[in-house]
């Protein structure tokens, strides 16, 4: 059924970005890639090693586990930042003030090579280039993959270089589909 929908309109491919820092953060992650999987239109093909990662800006709060997955989808970019905020929803997220904690954020990374410039949803991701915690696991899923500009996401990174407070932990978030089969 998932399959037949998704061939209905072209797929693209797409990046993820997903943070938690309310416990259970693992759960969390876990349950936002599962959610956005169970979308119809949206099937979850890679994630990424979990980082743990310090917040940046905003108020004093705990850390982060970070992934980054890469999606086949077939909703075209506002349809999935929505499909991303409903899984944001569902996990209770509730929004207090800018940059605060939550449940899960979930944001869009990459859109196949998009640029999507309106007032709700900017691609590349507005702070992509400026958070290592976004850039690192977002190489493990995308390699080769390149900015809209032609950048390469490593000499992206290379400018933040040297990174500090970004950890590989050993636990992972599974793929839906090793679940499935
Ligand atoms: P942040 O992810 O920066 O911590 P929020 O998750 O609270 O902040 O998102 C704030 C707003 O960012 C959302 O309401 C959304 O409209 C907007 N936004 C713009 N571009 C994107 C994107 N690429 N992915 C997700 N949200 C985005
Ligand atoms: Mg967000």
């Amino acid at each position: 059924m998932a399959s037949n929908l998704l061939s209905m309109r072209r797929e693209r491919f797409a990046f993820l970005g997903l943070g938690s820092n309310i416990e259970d953060r693992l759960d969390h992650l876990q349950a936002g890639v599962d959610g956005l999987d169970a979308d119809p239109r949206i099937r979850v093909d890679a994630v990424s090693s979990v980082y743990e990662t310090e917040p940046v800006g905003g108020p004093e709060q705990g850390p982060f586990l970070n992934v980054a997955v890469r999606v086949a989808t077939s909703h075209p970019p506002r349809r999935l930042l929505r499909a991303c905020q409903a899984v944001e929803a569902k996990l209770g997220r509730v929004r207090t003030f800018r940059w605060g904690p939550r449940t899960i954020d979930v944001d869009i990374l990459l859109y196949d090579d998009r640029t999507v410039r309106r007032r709700r949803l900017q691609i590349p991701h507005p702070r992509l280039v400026e958070r290592a915690f976004a850039l690192i696991p977002l190489i493990e899923v995308a390699p080769g993959q390149v900015l809209p500009d032609g950048r390469s996401l490593p000499a992206a990174l290379a400018k933040l270089a040297p990174v500090e407070g970004v950890t590989m932990v050993g636990t992972q978030v599974r793929l839906p589909s090793e679940v499935r089969s």
